[in-house]
């Protein structure tokens, strides 16, 4: 039997407790399929207002009270509660932390409806980073690896190298860092700087977590983490070769791109599979395609749309910004409708895209169907419902949508970038193999002769099906990365 590790799995938001974007999916479903490797595996995330405590039975733990949190030349005093996920076969271990004056809020990054970041998110985070050091001291717990997630906890390694270093509690722990979208760095004011309580040298750009005259927290973690990682092979290159989706810290990326291990994230099908989704009205399998037409019934109806089996649906599932390609789709949108499709929009995000949306809308009731919010049980109807999934994203670093879409046989129709280009293999119209639709150039006219390509195959009865169930056949469950992950962290104990 294999040595077993142990790891500390640290990030803002986990399934089912806290959910913005995919970050949430990654970290509620891997750490299920490590435990089950047989690795001992925790969870901590921050216990936000609105995450209830009965519905999760979430408990206070008595010996996990008082913990003081420097911040700066504060002290604010922290406390952790407890809960598990489950399935049939295991459990894994959550700890909330919480600082209610932090995160006893309705909001995770923003003020809800808002669209605007809280103005102390620099004092929650760090909160939160060193909030997880101390709390592993106070339980006396030693994990062998400390695996981080995105910018919010990059000060982790960053402590652990200064700080703690003397520290002996933590001699032997190894970090992992895993960028799940190098956009998003959290950037702070210098004056943000003395909170960290980090020491001076650290203010610096080559060697510290400064770029310019403030402080960046994603750099801190590509800094000082003993390995990186991010979620597909392309996007790993991406970010360590163009200088536009390096976003300002690709010479770091390139001094450390040995470092830099591209792993896809994996999908949990235990949720997303049209065979056992409790959420849509009629389940399905690659056997039974022409089910899934009760599904698209349901989700017309749903838009109030006319319900037509013929005309082919197109979904959308997004956070409404520029990353997601909606300036091509706006470019095009009457092109697109044009064709006999209809649309449907589910997602929240920039008044821009809202505004366009429900003006597009409103123009064509019979066509299109838009809903600005967010809402977990329609994302699932849209996957089921839909014909084709458009998903042009400018960069996409991993992308879960396009595979979701792919298991529910909603053909993908993307930009071939990062993980989307990983994932997805174009058709080819002589012979009907692939798995969707594919573009390089970041360009409209590129788009539409594309989403042409797609509605021209859909045409053809039969070799629309042939994709549906290519796709459907793909197997994109977590083992595998999960495996990735695990010879990582035994890599990095043997150094
Ligand atoms: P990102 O993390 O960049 O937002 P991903 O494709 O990796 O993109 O993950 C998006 C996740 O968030 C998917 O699970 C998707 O279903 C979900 N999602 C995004 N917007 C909404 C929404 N408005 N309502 C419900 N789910 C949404």
């Amino acid at each position: 039997m294999p040595k077993s590790q142990s790891i500390l799995y640290v990030a803002s938001e986990v399934e089912p407790f806290a959910k913005t974007g995919g970050l949430a999916d990654v970290a509620g479903a891997f750490p299920q399929v490590v435990r089950e490797l047989g690795h001992d595996i925790r969870i901590i995330l921050p216990k936000y207002g609105f995450v209830g405590e009965r519905k999760f039975n979430i408990y206070d733990v008595i010996r996990l009270r008082n913990i003081p949190v420097p911040i700066g030349n504060k002290t604010e005093m922290a406390s952790i509660k407890s809960s598990f996920i489950t399935n049939q076969r295991i459990k894994v271990q959550v700890y909330f932390f919480d600082l209610p004056k932090y995160f006893n809020r309705e909001g995770i990054y923003q003020i809800p409806k808002k669209n605007k970041d809280y103005p102390d998110n620099d004092e929650r985070f760090i909160a939160f980073c060193r909030g997880a050091l101390e709390t592993l001291k106070r339980l006396g717990w030693k994990p062998d690896i400390i695996h981080c997630n995105d910018w919010q906890t990059g000060l982790i390694p960053a402590y652990l190298k200064t700080i703690y270093k003397d520290d002996p509690f933590f001699s032997k722990v190894r970090t992992v860092f895993t960028i799940h979208n190098l956009a998003y760095q959290g950037v702070f004011p210098k004056s943000s700087f003395a909170k960290t309580g980090l020491p001076e040298e650290l203010f610096d750009e080559a060697n510290g977590i400064a770029t310019g005259d403030v402080i960046n927290l994603m750099k801190a973690g590509i800094q000082y983490a003993d390995a990186l990682t991010t979620v597909s092979k392309r996007y790993a290159e991406e970010i360590s070769t163009d200088d536009e989706l390096g976003f300002g810290l690709i010479d770091l990326l390139k001094k450390r791109r040995k470092d830099l291990h591209g792993i896809l994230n994996g999908v949990d099908y235990s949720i997303w599979d049209p065979s056992v989704d409790q959420l849509i009205p009629q389940q399905y399998t690659s056997k039974t395609i022409q089910e899934k037409i009760e599904n698209k019934r349901a989700l017309l109806q749903s838009f109030k749309l006319p319900v037509d089996d013929e005309y082919p649906v197109i979904g959308i599932i997004s956070r409404l910004v520029d990353q997601k390609g909606f300036d091509l789709i706006e470019d095009i949108a009457q092109n697109i409708i044009k064709q006999n499709v209809k649309l449907v929009v589910l997602g929240t995000g920039e008044k821009r895209y809202h505004t366009f949306f429900s003006k597009l809308a409103s123009k064509y009731p019979d066509k299109v169907g838009v809903k600005l919010a967010y809402d977990n049980a329609l994302a699932h109807l849209i996957e089921a419902g839909s014909d084709m999934f458009l998903m042009p994203s400018r960069y996409e670093p991993c992308g879960l949508n396009q595979i979701y879409s792919m298991r529910y046989g909603t053909i993908p129709i993307v930009r071939a970038t990062g993980g989307l280009d990983d994932t997805v293999d174009d058709v080819d119209l002589r012979n009907g193999k692939g798995t969707g639709f594919k573009f390089e150039p970041y360009d409209s006219k590129a788009l539409l002769q594309t989403i042409e390509r797609a509605l021209k195959a859909y045409q053809d009865e039969k070799t629309w099906n042939k994709i549906i169930k290519q796709a459907m056949d793909k197997d994109f469950s977590w083992e595998r990365s999960a495996k990735q992950y695990i010879s990582l962290y035994k890599k990095l104990l043997k150094k």
